[in-house]
């Protein structure tokens, strides 16, 4: 499982999340990506970190 490195709100500060793709969310345009903090746990939706790169390819 991917892990990136996000702010997390509840734990207000950079910590590692776990990265799942959502599937019912790839055909869409906006392609949310679901993080969760390894930390703490809290789940939440943000925008990939390059959206606009991935159009590129
Ligand atoms: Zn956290």
């Amino acid at each position: 499982m991917p892990v990136e490195k996000r702010f997390c709100d509840r734990c207000m500060a950079r910590t590692a999340h776990d990265v799942m793709e959502e599937p019912d969310a790839i055909y869409t345009y906006k392609r949310r990506r679901k993080y969760r903090c390894q930390e703490c746990g809290k789940t939440s939706f943000k925008r990939g970190l390059r959206p606009s790169a991935e159009s590129v390819y």
